[in-house]
C-alpha cells in the first residue's frame, strides 16, 4: 500500500478530497483541503475505507447452480459462459434483446468503455443507467435552455459571496454536509431560502434570521415556480435588458404564467401569498443571487417542466452567466455528472453528443475505428428498458454495472419480477447487492481506492481518483472485463485496460462535443490545476459557463414556456397521505455500500416512516410503532418516526433499504415524457398502524 494517497470520497457528487493513509493496521481516512470540502468530510466519507476490507466483499466469480445456490468459478470459466450466453442471446433474439445497465458511480473511463462495449461488442442500442433516476429531467431542461448541461455552471466556491441562495428540493445538510459551508454568506445576510415539504436539516439552517423555509405541498414545485415568475413579471422585477440581450421566448412565458396569480398558487401549494411575494422580491433585489434545484423538484413526471421553470425564473431575473449569480442543479451520485457525458445514456455518444447526430457518429466512429453505421441508434430510457424485461421483444439478457436496481428503481417489485424472468443476468459488483443476488453470474470488481480513474464533480470539475491499495487477488476492474468479453465476442475495436489510455481515448472521442475533454490528460490533472469542462485542446478549461453566450447557435438561452396541470391534494381521510422519498445522512443510494459499514448501520439501522404528530394521533400510530404503508404497487412495513418536521398530509421514507422496507416498492414507474424521469416524490399511500405496534 502507498503510505499516503491523495484521492476523493467514493460516494456523492461533492467528491470531497481525502487522504488515505496506510500502515500495518489498515487504511485510515483524513480530510484534505479542497475548494468544495475544505478538509471536511461527512460520516460516509470518514468511514469509507471500511468498504475496502469489508468481510462481505465478493472475491471470486460466482455462478448460479441449477438448484439455485452460487458456486465459485474461475475467471475464464465465468467469462466464457457470459460471452457464450451473450452471443446466443444475440443470435437467437437479436442484438436489442441484450441490455446493459450502468451507473452514475462508475468512473469516467468505465462509463465511456461501457457505452462503447454495448454498441460495438454487443451491437445493442439497449443501454441506459441509473442516472436516469437522478439527473435526467434537470439535464433535459439544461440542454434545452442553455444548449449544455453542467450541473453547476460555476465553481461551488462562487456561492460563498452570495447574499441570497434559494434551494428547492435538496437537503444538502444531510446529503453533502461540507457543502453547507458555502451557504454561510447567504445565511449571514439572512438570505438562505429553502423550499421543502419537510423541515429538514437544511431548512433548519434558515432559522434565527438566516433566511426562510417554504413548506409546499409535495409535487407542487412547478406551480410554485410559475407563481414566482408571475410575481416577478407583474411587479416589474424582471431584468428586461438581460432578457432582451441574452434570451428568446419571454413573450410566450409572459402569456403563459398569467393564470398563476399568487392567491391561486397559494391554494395549490399551501405557501402563503406573503411568502411568495417576499421571495420574488428578495430574488430580484439580491446582490449575488443563486437558484439551486435538487431531486425534490426534479424527480417528478413533470420534472423537466419544473426544472425548466426554475431556469426561466433565473433567466428573467438575469442571473445566469452573470457575475456573482447563477442557476444550478445539485448532482447527487459520485459521478452523476461524468456518468451522463460519456455514452452510457441511451441517446448519447461520448462528449455528451446526440447519437442521432450524423457528425457526432462519424467523429466517434473515427476514434473507435469503425464505420458509423456499425454504431446502433438511440435506445430506450432506463425505466422503459427495465419494464421490457420479460416482455415479447424486450430485454432477455442483461448486464448490470454499478447499479442495484432491485432497490433503486421505481416499482421495485415489478423490476424484481422482470429480472427473474430474464434468460440470463450478469451483475458486476463488489458486494452481493440485492440485484446481484438474482444474477446467473456475479463478477467481483475493484473498488474506488484500488485503481486509478477520473470523476467529474457536481461543478463539472474533472478530478483524479488514485490507487491506494492493491485489490484482492480474485477481483478485476470492469475495464479488464470489457476487454476480455470484447475479445471473446470478436468486437470490431480495441478495448484498453489502462485507465490513463482509456481516458486519452475518451478525451479524443469527446473533442468538439458539448462536454469536450480533449485538452485533458492524467498528467495535467495530476498537477492539481482546476480542470472544468469544456476543456478543448489548447484551452485552460471553463470554470464559469455562459459568461458571453449560451451554447445555442445564436448564443441565446431559450425560455421555454411550460404549463402545469391543476392537481387535487389527495384526500386526507382513512390514512391516505402523500409519500415522498429521499436520503439520510448515514446512507448512500440503494445502501449497497453503506449498509455494510458497521458505524453507519448502528446509527441508522432501518427505514422509518416520518409522519406528523397530528396525523399519527389520527391513525393511532405511536413513535417507534410498526406501520404498513401501502400503494397500489406494494406494501412497506417499518417503524414510525413521529416528528413535527413534516406536513400533516405528507409522509417520508428513505430509499436506502431493501426488502419489506424498500420505499420503491411503493413508487410508480410512470415517467416524465421528456426525460424518462420516474415519479419518486409524489406517491399516494395509505398508512395503517399495526396491532401491538
Ligand atoms: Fe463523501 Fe459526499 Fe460525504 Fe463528501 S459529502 S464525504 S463526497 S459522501
Amino acid at each position: 500500500m502507498t503510505p499516503t494517497t491523495a484521492t476523493h470520497c467514493p460516494y456523492c457528487a461533492l467528491q470531497c478530497a481525502m487522504t488515505l493513509i496506510g500502515d500495518a493496521g489498515g487504511v485510515t481516512v483524513a480530510g484534505r483541503d479542497f475548494p468544495t470540502n475544505r478538509g471536511g468530510l461527512c460520516k460516509k466519507g470518514w468511514t469509507s475505507a471500511e468498504l475496502l476490507s469489508s468481510p462481505e466483499r465478493i472475491l471470486e466469480p460466482m455462478l448460479r447452480q441449477p438448484e439455485g445456490s452460487f458456486a465459485v468459478a474461475t475467471w475464464d470459466d465465468a467469462l466464457d459462459l457470459v460471452a457464450a450466453r451473450l452471443a446466443a442471446g444475440r443470435a437467437g433474439h437479436g442484438a436489442d434483446s441484450v441490455g446493459v445497465f450502468g451507473g452514475g458511480g462508475l468512473t469516467n473511463e468505465k462509463a465511456y468503455q461501457l457505452g462503447k462495449f454495448a454498441r460495438l461488442a454487443l451491437g445493442t442500442s439497449r443501454i441506459d443507467y441509473n442516472g436516469r433516476f437522478c439527473m435526467s429531467s434537470a439535464a433535459a431542461a439544461g440542454n434545452r435552455a442553455f444548449g449544455l448541461d453542467r450541473g453547476l455552471p460555476f465553481p461551488v466556491e462562487d456561492l460563498d459571496d452570495a447574499s441570497t441562495i434559494l434551494i428547492l428540493g435538496s437537503n444538502v445538510a444531510q446529503t453533502m454536509p461540507p457543502f453547507i459551508g458555502h451557504l454561510a454568506g447567504a445565511r449571514a445576510a439572512g438570505g438562505l431560502i429553502v423550499v421543502d415539504p419537510r423541515r429538514t436539516a437544511t431548512a433548519r439552517l434558515t432559522e434565527n434570521g438566516a433566511g426562510s423555509h417554504l413548506q409546499p405541498t409535495p409535487g407542487s414545485d412547478l406551480v410554485l415556480l410559475l407563481g414566482l415568475i408571475n410575481i416577478v413579471i407583474t411587479e416589474n422585477l424582471a431584468d428586461l435588458d438581460y432578457i432582451d440581450r441574452r434570451t428568446v421566448g419571454f413573450d410566450e412565458l409572459r402569456r403563459s404564467v398569467g393564470q398563476w396569480w399568487p392567491e391561486r398558487v397559494q391554494a395549490q401549494t399551501g405557501v402563503p401569498v406573503r411568502q411568495l411575494r417576499d421571495l420574488a422580491r428578495r430574488l430580484a433585489a439580491g446582490d449575488g443571487t443563486y437558484i439551486l434545484t435538487g431531486r425534490g423538484v426534479e424527480q417528478h413526471v413533470d420534472g423537466t417542466a419544473a426544472a425548466t421553470a426554475a431556469i426561466n425564473l433565473s433567466l428573467i431575473l438575469g442571473l445566469v452567466g452573470t457575475s456573482h449569480s447563477g442557476y444550478g442543479t445539485l448532482t447527487g451520485q459520485g459521478n452523476g455528472q461524468g456518468g451522463r457525458e460519456h455514452g452510457q445514456k441511451c441517446d448519447q455518444l461520448p462528449g455528451y453528443r446526440k447519437i442521432t447526430d450524423p457528425a457526432a457518429r462519424a467523429h466517434v466512429a473515427g476514434v473507435w475505428g469503425v464505420h458509423p453505421d456499425s454504431i446502433p441508434g438511440a435506445g430506450i430510457p432506463a425505466v422503459e428498458l427495465l419494464a421490457s424485461m420479460g416482455e415479447p421483444d424486450g430485454i432477455r439478457t442483461l448486464l448490470v454495472h454499478g447499479a442495484n436496481v432491485v432497490v433503486s428503481a421505481p416499482n421495485a417489485e415489478r423490476v424484481r419480477a422482470g429480472l427473474a424472468a430474464l434468460d440470463f443476468l450478469v451483475v458486476s459488483d463488489f458486494f452481493f447487492s440485492e440485484t446481484a443476488a438474482l444474477a446467473d453470474v456475479v463478477l467481483p470488481v475493484t473498488q474506488w481506492a484500488e485503481e486509478d480513474g477520473t470523476m467529474t464533480s457536481l461543478e463539472g470539475r474533472v478530478i483524479r481518483r488514485r490507487t491506494a491499495v492493491a485489490a484482492p487477488a480474485g477481483v478485476r476492474s470492469e475495464l479488464w472485463i470489457f476487454q476480455e468479453l470484447a475479445r471473446r465476442l470478436n468486437a470490431p475495436s480495441s478495448f484498453r485496460t489502462d485507465p490513463a489510455e482509456v481516458f486519452d481515448e475518451l478525451c479524443r472521442a469527446s473533442a468538439g462535443g458539448p462536454a469536450d475533454y480533449s485538452g485533458l490528460s492524467y498528467g495535467l490533472l495530476d498537477t492539481g490545476e482546476p480542470a472544468y469542462w469544456p476543456y478543448p485542446a489548447g484551452s485552460t478549461g471553463t470554470p464559469r459557463l455562459f459568461q458571453e453566450r449560451f451554447r445555442h447557435a445564436d448564443g441565446r438561452a431559450r425560455i421555454h414556456a411550460v404549463r402545469a396541470g391543476v392537481t387535487d391534494a389527495p384526500a386526507q381521510t382513512g390514512g391516505i397521505l402523500t409519500l415522498i422519498t429521499g436520503r439520510l445522512l448515514e446512507h448512500y443510494q440503494s445502501g449497497a455500500q453503506t449498509r455494510r459499514v458497521p458505524e453507519l448501520v448502528l446509527a441508522r439501522p432501518e427505514a422509518r416512516l416520518q409522519l406528523h404528530p397530528a396525523t399519527a394521533a389520527q391513525l393511532g400510530v405511536a413513535d417507534g410503532g410498526w406501520v404498513d404503508v401501502t400503494s397500489s404497487r406494494g406494501v412497506v412495513r417499518c417503524r414510525a418516526e413521529v416528528t413535527g418536521d413534516i406536513r400533516h398530509d405528507t409522509v417520508f421514507l428513505p430509499f436506502h433499504f431493501p426488502g419489506e422496507q424498500s420505499a420503491n416498492r411503493l413508487t410508480a414507474d410512470t415517467t416524465d415524457p421528456v426525460s424518462g424521469m420516474p415519479e419518486f416524490k409524489r406517491t399516494t399511500v395509505r398508512v395503517r398502524a399495526l396491532a401491538g405496534g
